[in-house]
């Protein structure tokens, strides 16, 4: 059996800090080099998700939203549960408490401008000599072929000059028209006057950030009557995250990827938090018992994967049918098996619901 007494982590994202966290408060002693090729942690994100919150998680201040919204043209859904509050954590108030910890931790020590190519570069660095490497944790980004499943998003934080949000609600998705992706408006709204736009697509292939940005500001005045010199344009974000059917890179020995290197997103919708934090979880209850890596992607309830799995066949044929069928979930389950669905924890019987909830012969069709 492997004893682990000396780990790098190749990348301080959200995985790998979580995955320090749960190793040092489930008692590992050993040393942990953190090797990041930026200069500091990025602080600009934020993760949302629906409540209960991971432990690590829950002393962060997180604003939240007890009701939310899904839409296309006149149809509008809402959902709403104060016990899964929709929530948002910042990343600089991550940062805040992650860092604090990690600097104090006389066996923790993290190498920052450490750009790790490949992991020849890793034998090359000043790491503790008395101490030889057991095991390498991999949270560098993918490279994504053009085809590939992805999501992309173009999001600004705007200052408006007139109450234009309500601040009770996030809107999850009100869809466009278009038919060749699943695309929508997603908007969290700090108050009548401030909110976080964004733009997000899922698509086979990729569609460039300037039509995104266009997209964004073309909703921004259907949707909300606002032309450009009616707000200002606070801050601005943008990604692109491989989903689901991605080929992983094939883990070797010693090498365990992790976070969305590792699997740990979800292909329906892009989110990846929870998955995260509980494959990090897993890694670190295997690194204690001295065990091979958990079978990848060890995240989220099968049945969620299975049909996750299913959606993404079905909608590479028919892309129209993704937003169907988030709007018959939210029009046919109630709060909490939505809730269910998106955090991947889905029960037989709502995972029945869902199925039931399905335009099926539309499906179908495009299954077969
Ligand atoms: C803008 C944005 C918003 C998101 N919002 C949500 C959300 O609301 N809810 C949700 O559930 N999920 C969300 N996600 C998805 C997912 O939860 C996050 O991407 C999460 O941060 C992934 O964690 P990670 O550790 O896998 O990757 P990251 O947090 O990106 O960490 C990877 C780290 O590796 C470093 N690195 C990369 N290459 C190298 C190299 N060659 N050498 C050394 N270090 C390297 C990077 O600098 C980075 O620090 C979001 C993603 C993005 C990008």
């Amino acid at each position: 059996m492997p004893t682990y007494n000396h780990i790098a982590c190749v990348g301080l994202g959200l995985a790998n800090a979580c995955l320090i966290n749960e190793l040092r408060s489930m008692g590992f002693t050993g040393h942990i080099s953190v090797l990041e090729k930026a200069t500091a942690p990025d602080t600009h994100k934020r993760w949302c998700t629906w409540k209960p919150l991971p432990s690590m998680l829950r002393d962060i201040h997180a604003n939240e939203w007890q009701a939310w919204t899904i839409k296309k043209r006149t149809e509008q859904h809402s959902l709403a549960s104060v016990r899964h509050a929709y929530t948002e954590i910042k990343a600089s108030d991550f940062w805040e408490v992650q860092l604090a910890r990690l600097n104090s931790d006389p066996h923790t020590s993290i190498h920052y401008s450490t750009d790790i190519a490949n992991y020849k570069k890793i034998k090359d660095l000043p790491l503790p000599q008395s101490a030889p490497l057991d095991l390498i944790i991999d949270s560098r980004s993918i490279q994504m072929a053009n085809s590939q499943y992805q999501q992309q998003f173009v999001g600004w934080m705007i200052e408006t000059r007139h109450a234009s949000f309500d601040p009770e609600s996030a809107q999850l998705m009100h869809f466009t028209e278009e038919t060749d992706r699943i695309a929508f408006l997603y908007c969290l709204p700090y108050s009548e006057t401030r909110a976080l736009v964004e733009y997000t697509t899922f698509q086979f292939g990729a569609f460039s950030r300037e039509q995104h940005t266009f997209a964004l500001k073309t909703a921004l005045n259907e949707r909300y009557r606002l032309t450009d010199d009616q707000y200002t344009l606070l801050s601005k974000e943008a990604a692109s995250l491989p989903m689901g059917s991605y080929p992983h890179p094939k883990p070797l020995s010693g090498y365990w990827p992790i976070g969305i290197r590792g699997g740990a997103i979800r292909g329906s919708s892009g989110y990846g938090l929870l998955s995260i934090c509980e494959q990090a979880k897993r890694y670190a209850d295997s690194i204690l018992k001295g065990m091979a890596r958990p079978k990848a992607p060890p995240v989220n309830h099968h049945l969620t994967q299975y049909l996750d799995r299913i959606f993404i066949r079905a909608i590479r044929k028919n892309p129209q049918l993704g937003q169907d069928c988030f709007l018959a979930c939210a029009r046919k389950l109630n709060s909490q098996q939505f809730v269910e669905l998106m955090r991947g924890e889905l029960s037989f019987a709502s995972a029945l619901k869902v199925i039931a909830s399905m335009p099926t012969y539309t499906f179908l069709k495009a299954l077969f």
